[in-house]
């Protein structure tokens, strides 16, 4: 198993949250807001991201996975489900990582049934070159190759998730 250098330091990933959370603070101005992580891979991002956005807001997550090792299996499983009624409120919902899209397109629709004043969709990576369902993405933090990448949140088996930057992850032969 190898972990190469850093694809995304540290750094460029901080500047770029606080970035996002500006443009988000700046759009929901005047506005409540409620934020949903996607667990677990989301989590790190979710914790940056919230910190620096200066609305206010309440905080839920839902636990939703399609993703066997590091292949799609293209059915979504919820683990957990919101606890927060986002009927006529204005939602944001926070990805990690957006590749074939399956994911984010069912939550999506999960989402729209029940009637949120607004939906909004922050993700920190965008795989555009596997996108399968077309899913718009309101606020982007960086478009990276094709790639499987850990840290930050974004695990190979559960492991590297707790490392501050993102890698590209190699299996050793
Ligand atoms: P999608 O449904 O868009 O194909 O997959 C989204 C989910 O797959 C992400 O939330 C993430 O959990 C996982 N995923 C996709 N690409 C990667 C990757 O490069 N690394 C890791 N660790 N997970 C990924």
């Amino acid at each position: 198993m190898i972990v190469g250098k850093p694809l995304l330091s540290e750094d460029e990933i901080q500047k770029r949250v606080r970035e996002l959370a500006a443009q988000i603070s700046a759009d929901f101005e005047g506005h409540e807001l409620i934020a949903v992580g996607i667990l677990k891979g989301a989590f790190m991002f979710f914790a940056d991201l919230v910190r620096h956005i200066k609305v206010p807001m309440t905080i839920d997550f839902i636990i939703a996975s399609s993703y066997v090792k590091d292949s799609t299996t293209g059915e979504v499983k919820v683990y957990y489900d919101l606890r927060e009624d986002i009927k006529d409120k204005n939602v944001l919902l926070v990805e990690d990582i957006v590749d074939t899209g399956v994911t984010l397109n069912y939550l999506r629709e999960r989402f729209l049934e029940q009637s949120p004043r607004a939906l909004k969709i922050c993700a920190l990576l965008d795989k555009r070159e596997r996108r399968i369902v077309d899913v718009p993405i309101d606020y982007k933090g960086f478009e990276i190759p094709n790639e499987f990448v850990v840290g930050y949140g974004l695990d190979y088996d559960n492991q590297y998730r707790n490392l501050p930057y993102i890698s590209i992850f190699k299996k050793s032969i």
